[in-house]
């Protein structure tokens, strides 16, 4: 069982939805119109999943932060 994610987002990718943002604000902000997670590292939460799951453009990855395991989104 993970006890921290890692998130991150691509800023590559991101078309500046604020999707994520709206489904988990304590976790993702807009900067200068592209997502930022507020904490790279964080408390595992199944609303950052829902972000994830949720970004149109796979933009959002979030990883266990011990061996890195991908954990959303599902490939
Ligand atoms: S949901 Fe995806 S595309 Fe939209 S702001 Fe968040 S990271 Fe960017």
């Amino acid at each position: 069982m993970s006890t921290a994610w890692r998130i991150g987002v691509d800023s590559r990718r991101c078309i500046g939805t604020s999707i994520c943002a709206g489904t988990a604000p304590e976790h993702f902000r807009l900067v200068d119109g592209l997502s930022a997670p507020l904490a790279d590292v964080v408390a595992p939460a199944e609303v950052i999943i829902d972000a994830a799951d949720s970004c149109p453009v796979e933009a959002i990855t979030v990883r266990d932060a011990a061996d890195d395991r991908l954990i959303a989104p599902e490939e």
